[in-house]
């Protein structure tokens, strides 16, 4: 006997998932549902308490050889596991018991992003897992919400096994069932900015690193308006809201009483860049706009970089979806996705999902019964068309 949807969801959402626990507990109750229907099972873990889950069916997919461009047969449903945290925001009812009220369940992780899981899971006792003809692959990551590490590691792992997989996949986050085919990167910088302490009465003796950091800040501005200026390819423009690399001074951190001439000031920004763009051109021109400044004291460091993605438009997957979808028109996401770090195996990722990304990370988040419900019936189309 099935668990009921809800009941599933439930089971999911009390596992505390957030990015900084483990994921482990979770990834075992999914691991095994998938097992116990006859699916293979690989853990891959990170790190103790990380991993990612992949859970195949079907004929195994041909190993890659030279050419990256063939298209394999099949489908990638995908998933992350872990949900930003709960403390300090104003929930009515506990986040890790799924509460329904109205027509929604609430509960963090109701919609980003285990509604999708929980679909994944209550579809296994209706998918036809010994009769595809085409390989059916589920892959359930570990650290998104903090900078897609989980789905970067496993790319790693699989590109070195020389792994391939099919090259349709859908990742099951919350766009209220809208379809999403690209979405811009996240790149992390830290800038920082050095000086010469000294007693705060007498500064000429010192040198502050704070001040330096102000221009600094001037350079990162001026930065930012340029490139909002720089106009984006037409495809790219017809997709965002902001078609150009956004740019975001995230967090500064400086000086250490106030009677000291600080010596250290360190500054944190994100910016976006857009599918084929290359982060490390941005990040050379982000160094030299904040090196000009004073370049001896000024130093930039790439801290982490989740990539852009991009599918084309027009595949298969879509014309499948395109049965769910909500929006008449194709989208872009705002927010980065494990996508961008899957193009890297090859695949065409489309962003497609119950509930909705404006109440994912917030108090009471929630996802629609009925969308839940919807996605049970997404599972079952997309295996069926892509995979029987
Ligand atoms: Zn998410």
């Amino acid at each position: 006997m099935s668990r009921d949807l809800t009941a599933v969801l439930a089971d999911m959402v009390a596992f505390p998932t957030v990015s900084s626990a483990p994921v482990t507990a979770l990834a075992d109750y999914i691991a095994d549902r998938c097992e116990a229907a006859g699916m293979r099972v690989e853990r891959y873990e990170s790190e103790p308490g990380k991993c990612n889950v992949v859970c195949t069916a079907g004929p195994m997919t041909e190993r890659r050889t030279g050419s990256k461009d063939v298209s394999r047969p099949g489908v990638v449903l995908s998933g992350h596991m872990d949900v930003v945290p709960v403390v300090g925001q104003p929930w009515t009812s506990d986040p890790f018991t799924l509460t329904p009220r109205g027509d929604n369940l609430h509960g963090r992780g109701a919609c980003d992003m285990k509604a999708f899981l929980a679909a994944i899971v209550h579809a296994l006792p209706k998918l036809p897992l010994k009769h595809l003809k085409h390989e059916l692959v589920f892959a359930f990551t570990h650290d998104e919400e903090t900078g897609c590490n989980g789905s970067r590691l496993l790319v790693e792992q699989l590109l070195a096994e020389g792994r391939a997989l099919p090259t349709s996949c859908l990742i099951g986050e919350p766009t209220s069932l809208g379809i999403f085919r690209m979405h811009p990167g996240h790149a992390v910088v830290r800038i920082t900015c050095r000086g010469q302490a000294a007693h705060s009465s007498k500064p000429d003796l010192g040198r502050s690193a704070i001040l330096l950091a102000g221009r600094v800040l001037g350079a990162l501005e001026r930065l930012a308006a340029d490139w909002r200026t720089t106009s984006a390819d037409p495809v790219l423009a017809a997709l965002l809201e902001r078609p150009f690399v956004v740019l975001n001074v995230g967090t500064i951190h400086g000086g250490n009483a106030i009677n000291i001439v600080p010596d250290r000031c360190v500054i944190d920004v994100g910016f976006r860049p857009l599918p084929g763009m290359i982060v490390d051109d941005l990040v050379r021109e982000l160094t030299e706009r904040v090196t000009e400044v004073h370049s001896r004291d000024v130093e930039v460091e790439l801290q982490r970089v989740t990539p852009a993605m991009l599918t084309p438009e027009g595949t298969a997957l879509e014309g499948v979806l395109r049965g769910f979808s909500r929006a008449p028109q194709i989208g872009a996401a705002a927010f980065a996705t494990d996508g961008g770090n899957l193009e890297r195996l090859g695949l065409n990722t489309l962003v497609f999902g119950p509930g909705s990304i404006d109440v994912a990370h917030k108090a009471d988040e929630f996802v629609p019964v009925a969308e839940l419900y919807r996605a049970v019936d997404v599972v079952e189309a997309v295996v069926g068309s892509r995979c029987v």
